[in-house]
């Protein structure tokens, strides 16, 4: 499979994405359309994005939890706009062992409602707040088009859900947990995102406020990587989530909901990734190097064996996660082929020449050919291995910030915005007015990603109204 190459990004960017993920072996299609088979190397890429995430939200006081697959219609109808907005996409069972049921079941689409159901019961009194709690989990949404990673009818995710005594609180941690979603993005992915609010359109069903952070992938569309809402008191006065404040007055609580999903594999492989294939990110990369022995006779075959599986200690003991390819019939050629098609970060050459002078050959992934190779000593393997791949780290996202600021442009009127959603970003003014907005999604079919946290430039004129503006947004076509 390997030696076939992938389409290259601009004869058909759709299918290169397609044709990387099953042949990096991340997934695979399901027999019931628009689900995704995530494969152990997927998987364990998966691993490490939660266990990056997991981190931080025990580190800010979060807890994990798990709440049941199986919602009563009735809790997803008692928030009206929650019921409007995922009515539609709703995965509903209505016969169980046989029998028709009372109430219909829904599979969870998000959690608000149970969790907000659970929380009534569980608060009484100002000294319960903060609840604090996380769970990591799939969900169905009744998706029409899709696409592996990015759109799937089920996907996986983490849902956070936290009730507060205060709006102030509330709002806190909606940004608090936007914050740690960037940090994650940028700090482990490699992936520059802006973080920002959403319009009034582009709001999550039942919340006061939406916040994202979006990303610039490879054919210059946007993503969004993580979302943080501030569901305000909706939830909390449509399933009675109450509390006796020190005076002794019932008050409703505030609650806010947060979530990063599998998605953002996604956006790894289509901000990273280069004609070749999958370039991971070192501190995410499930191994973050390989080690190929290259021999010709059995001598040799013992000889760098030998020299892989003591590197391969070496390597262990200094926390990098690494694997000797001894896969039997598999010229070094072909396995050259195969991690860089799965975009392992550092590859490790050991030949005879090697062994015996006590070298090896380091290959960045980076950097095809040459000028990613260095030969190095055996002796201090390990700093050199570390080294590099934080360089690796650093180049990726380097490299993707200098891309999205190379696409990025700032229009001084709608005949340049129009060019210029064509081709990546538009961070233009926006009235605030959803009729614009609308008018400009028509016209374009780009969407305002967001209004970014960081507006350093002060009022203008709306892009498309000419009415006075108090930000920029973010326009992009998106997936
Ligand atoms: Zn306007």
């Amino acid at each position: 499979m390997s030696e076939l190459k992938l389409p290259t990004r601009s004869e058909d960017y759709a299918e290169w994405y397609n044709q990387l993920v099953l042949r990096a072996e991340l997934a695979d299609y399901a027999p019931v359309r628009g689900c995704m088979i995530v494969r152990p190397y997927g998987w364990a890429l998966w691993e490490n994005i939660q266990q990056a995430l997991d981190g931080r939200f025990k580190a800010t006081g979060h807890v994990n939890a798990a709440f049941p697959l199986l919602i009563p219609r009735s809790f997803i109808e008692k928030e009206k706009s929650h019921v409007a907005g995922f009515s539609p996409e709703l995965a509903v069972v209505t016969i169980g062992g046989g029998e028709k049921l009372e109430e219909p079941l829904v599979i969870r689409p998000t959690s608000e409602t149970i969790i907000g159901h659970a929380y009534a019961k569980w608060i009484q009194s100002y000294r319960d707040l903060p609840v604090l709690i996380n769970q990591w989990n799939s969900v169905v949404r009744w998706e029409l088009r899709t696409k592996l990673f990015l759109r799937t009818l089920e996907f996986f995710w983490q849902e956070g859900h936290t009730a507060h005594a205060t709006a102030e609180e509330a709002q806190a941690e909606t940004l608090q947990m936007l914050d740690i979603y960037a940090d994650f993005a940028r700090t482990d992915a490699a992936i520059p995102v802006i973080p920002g609010r959403k319009s009034e359109a582009e709001r999550f069903a039942g919340a006061d406020q939406t916040y994202s952070i979006e990303a610039m992938m490879g054919d210059r569309k946007a993503l969004q990587a993580g979302t943080s809402h501030n569901l305000g008191q909706n939830f909390a006065k449509a399933f009675e989530i109450r509390y006796l404040d020190k005076n002794g007055t019932l008050q409703y609580c505030w609650t806010t909901s947060w979530g990063l999903s599998t998605r953002i594999i996604g956006a790894i492989i289509m901000v990273h990734g280069d004609d070749q294939g999958l370039i991971l990110p070192p501190r995410l990369a499930p191994f973050q190097a390989v080690i190929v022995p290259i021999f010709k006779n059995d001598d040799e075959k013992a000889a760098v064996l030998e020299a892989s599986s003591r590197i391969r200690e070496h390597l262990v003991s200094a926390g990098i996660r690494v694997k000797v390819d001894e896969r039997e019939g598999a010229s070094p050629g072909f396995k050259f082929n195969d991690w860089e098609m799965r975009g392992v970060p550092m590859r490790i050459e050991l030949g005879p020449k090697d062994v015996a002078k006590a070298g090896a050959v380091l290959a960045r992934r980076d950097r095809p050919g040459k000028e990613g190779k260095s030969s190095i000593p055996q002796s201090g393997i390990a700093d050199a291995v570390s080294k590099g791949l934080a360089d690796i780290q650093k180049a990726l996202y380097e490299r993707a910030l200098a891309f999205r600021e190379a696409n990025t442009a700032a229009p001084k009127d709608y005949a340049e915005f129009k060019a210029a959603v064509e081709n990546g970003f538009a961070l233009a003014y926006w009235c605030g007015n959803g009729e614009c907005e609308a008018k400009i999604k028509e016209g374009t079919k780009a969407t305002m990603r967001c209004i970014p946290l960081e507006q350093p430039w002060g009022p203008g004129r709306c892009i498309l109204c000419n009415q006075a503006a108090k930000e920029k947004a973010i326009f992009a076509r998106a997936y």
